[in-house]
């Protein structure tokens, strides 16, 4: 196979691709995606002295930002009601993939200030197309983000390009990482800039081995079966899992956008959570939310204890129950207040929403589920 001949093939047309506008960067990012591993330091070289880095794999960097990873400038607007608006729109590419890029960016907004907007006339937008990889932050003006089926649509998978988007790197290069993870440089691939470790701000919040932002311990590796990060002290904590957005991730978002947001994710097979202080009384005017999302069956939902203040249709506190991820997806227990009976829920799949909110007036011991 004439390696060389293939090599200056490539060099060429990754040439006359740069000369082309701004637009055409899609189909050159998807080249590197599609290129051996062992070739792909060449399309980083190529890229990087023309409009942009390749860094930490799939974070596209622009000229001169290369070590400006802790995101000052790039975070996307709060406007005065609260929300950060990330308009977007979908590459007209996707069709059945619109769906699965609703519901995981659904998750990010039900848990989240952070809202994503059909992006109308908006100057500064993500534009969702074909490929595995997302710029730094907001850079202004149209940025593109890569997501395609088999390998880069799960829903993991496009809230950690879309938290790249938002401001975050990859959880393993945090400042922090030597005292959680081992780097096995040995097995890492050619390009080792995916291991790299950054000056990042990590805004009081613990390292996280179940981030949606983390590697996995055989990503990018060079010898089968041999691992690239390995947790310490203990091998076998699980790292990489694309399900969706860890308790952590939520709340590094809440955290970075100044959410004002009580939510939580409880992603394990069994597990229990209380209302605020329980058994203490709750709060006046909380608002809390509780996504329970399991990796396969139908979520199962049993309180043990049940006390909030009665109102007339629990309009004062209640707990409400939706068989979803979103409060947009079907209730399965309305507006429910009181001493019980003791509510039993099934939801009709592995994720499950719950909602509490009380108002400012009398409070009660609140309530704790057990499953
Ligand atoms: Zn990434």
């Amino acid at each position: 196979f004439p390696i060389k001949l293939f090599l200056r093939k490539l060099t060429a047309a990754l040439r006359t691709q740069l000369q082309s506008t701004e637009d055409d960067l899609g189909n050159l990012k998807m080249l590197y995606l599609l290129l051996p591993a062992n070739l792909a330091f060449l399309y980083s070289f190529v890229l990087s002295r023309s409009v942009q880095v390749v860094y930490e794999g799939d974070i596209l960097l622009r000229r001169g930002q290369r070590s400006a990873i802790n995101c000052e400038n790039c975070l996307w607007p709060k406007s005065r009601d609260g929300l950060v608006k990330v308009p977007i729109n979908i590459s007209s590419d996707f069709f059945t993939e619109r769906l699965w890029i609703a519901d995981a960016l659904q998750e990010v907004s039900t848990l989240t200030c952070v809202r994503f907007v059909n992006r109308t006339t908006e100057a500064d937008y993500v534009h969702i197309e074909r490929g595995c990889w997302s710029y730094f932050g907001k850079i202004g003006g149209r940025q593109a983000l890569g997501l395609m089926k088999n390998g880069c649509m799960d829903k993991g998978a496009i809230q950690h390009e879309m938290n790249h988007a938002l401001g975050f790197i990859h959880e393993q290069a945090r400042s922090d990482r030597d005292s959680f993870v081992k780097i096995m440089w040995e097995h890492v691939m050619a390009e080792q800039g995916n291991f790299g470790k950054v000056n990042s701000r990590n805004l009081g919040l613990p390292y996280d081995y179940a981030s949606v932002m983390h590697y996995g311990a055989f990503d990018f590796s060079s010898t089968p079966g041999e691992p690239t990060i390995v947790p310490i002290p203990d091998p076998s904590v699980p790292i990489g899992q694309r399900e969706g957005l860890s308790n952590l991730d939520v709340a590094k978002i809440n955290k970075l956008y100044k959410c004002n947001c009580c939510s939580f994710v409880l992603p394990k097979h069994e597990g229990s959570f209380s209302s605020v202080n329980y058994p203490s009384p709750y709060p006046n005017n909380s608002h809390c939310l509780w996504l329970i999302r399991i990796p396969q069956n139908k979520v199962f939902l049993q309180f043990e204890a049940f006390d909030l203040q009665l109102s007339s249709d629990c309009s004062s506190d209640y707990v409400k129950i939706y068989n979803g991820n979103s409060k947009n997806s079907p209730v399965l227990l309305d507006k429910y207040c009181g001493k019980g009976p003791l509510p039993s829920l099934v939801a009709s799949g592995s994720t499950m929403l719950i909602e509490f909110s009380s108002d400012d007036n009398v409070t009660a011991t609140g309530f704790r589920r057990f499953k």
